[in-house]
């Protein structure tokens, strides 16, 4: 950070702070999490403001249960499930999927979604499952292998819907009395996407402040110092802090890719149950596509990790280091529940950055 750019804000920030009594200010973006930690933003918030870390990382909102059916599909004969990399640690009731390759079930990681058309017409007699998980970000994708596999005829494409809406999740924690946010330092990449007039509903309906920010610490500096100047005055309402990588209007085409493919359904998060209109999914022309229909995979349910305090985690009820397993069962080396197992899950970027200071 440039040094006379950072002590300008820090001192807006201080200023700002010393005009409000205590304030709990949450990011929703793993991104986010890592950024503030490695620019050492923490280290500059004024004592009477405390920033948490929400539900912005798709490894940690993405069910047990939905796990589980991840490894029942890859572990079925004649049948490839395909992941992003980091969902292959997150643990689930059976084990891993890593695990469940190493039983011999076929998982392979890609990068994208649409790596995996390449695969399926290389083996016209596997079926190739996505194991679709993420927020708005990623969904565009998921649409677009959907359209794919449908305009190129590939029959042996499927996919395992597990992506989610962050407005919803937000909504929630705005009326959670112990996690008492009184304002959202709003997710870029997701923003880029669904635009500012969703985010509507949070100021006006529930009087907090909100700020979409960019990911340098400069630009989060700027997005927490929108959100005071906005609790100082009483007038929420939603910033663009990051006009070069969010317009306003957000991703029309992206938006459209998505009501093409799907439509909201309610979902179940890790640790936050199961939220209304949380998630989505396929919609008639690409219900054949539905791995669980198609593959018949068993239904799941999830239980508690024993000891892990995920869901207070992701709720902003309680930091990491809180949790008794932190840093002593549970390491990214050998994560016990889904929070340290991705380094944008809170506790795997407290273990990874917050130590140090
Ligand atoms: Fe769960 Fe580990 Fe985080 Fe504790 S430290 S809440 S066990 S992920």
């Amino acid at each position: 950070m440039q040094a006379s750019f950072l002590s300008s804000a820090a001192q807006t920030l201080a200023e700002l702070a010393r005009r409000i009594g205590p304030v709990r200010l949450m990011e929703v973006c793993g991104t986010h999490t890592v950024s503030i930690f490695r620019s050492g933003l923490r280290s500059l918030l004024p004592e009477n403001v405390v920033l948490l870390s929400g539900p912005g990382c798709p490894v940690c909102v993405t069910d047990q249960a939905d796990v589980d059916q991840a490894i029942a599909a890859a572990s079925l004969p004649g049948v490839t499930l395909c992941s992003y990399g980091d969902m292959l640690r997150v643990p689930g009731r059976g084990g891993s999927l890593r695990e469940a390759a190493g039983r011999g079930g076929d998982v392979r990681v890609v990068m994208s979604a649409m790596d995996v058309i390449p695969l399926a017409l290389n083996e016209p007699r596997r079926e190739f499952v996505f194991f679709a998980v993420g927020f708005e970000t990623t969904t565009p994708q998921t649409a677009l292998l959907l359209q794919e596999a449908k305009r190129l005829g590939v029959g042996n494409v499927s996919v395992l819907v597990e992506h989610k809406r962050v407005l919803p999740a937000l909504e929630l924690l705005a009326q959670d009395p112990l996690t008492g946010v009184k304002g959202f330092l709003l997710p870029g990449h997701v923003s880029s996407i669904i635009g500012l007039e969703p985010y509507g509903i949070l100021a006006e309906k529930y009087r907090l402040a909100c700020a979409v920010g960019g990911f340098e610490g400069e630009q989060i500096l700027l997005a927490l110092c929108a959100l005071l100047s906005q609790a100082v005055r009483g007038e929420p309402r939603v910033v663009n802090a990051y006009p070069s990588g969010v317009r306003d209007r957000g991703n029309p085409r992206a938006r459209a890719l998505i009501d093409e493919c799907f439509t909201p359904c309610d979902s179940v998060w890790r640790g936050l149950g199961s939220i209304p209109q949380s998630g989505l999914k396929l919609r008639a022309p690409y219900a054949c596509c539905d791995a669980r229909a198609k593959l018949d995979l068993p239904s799941a349910v999830s239980a508690p990790i024993p000891g892990c305090r995920c869901g207070e985690v992701l709720r902003g009820r309680l930091a990491p280091p809180q949790c008794a397993l932190f840093g002593k069962v549970c390491t990214p080396q050998e994560p016990v529940g889904p929070c340290m197992v991705s380094s944008e899950g809170s506790c795997g970027a407290w273990y990874r950055y917050g130590r140090r200071g």
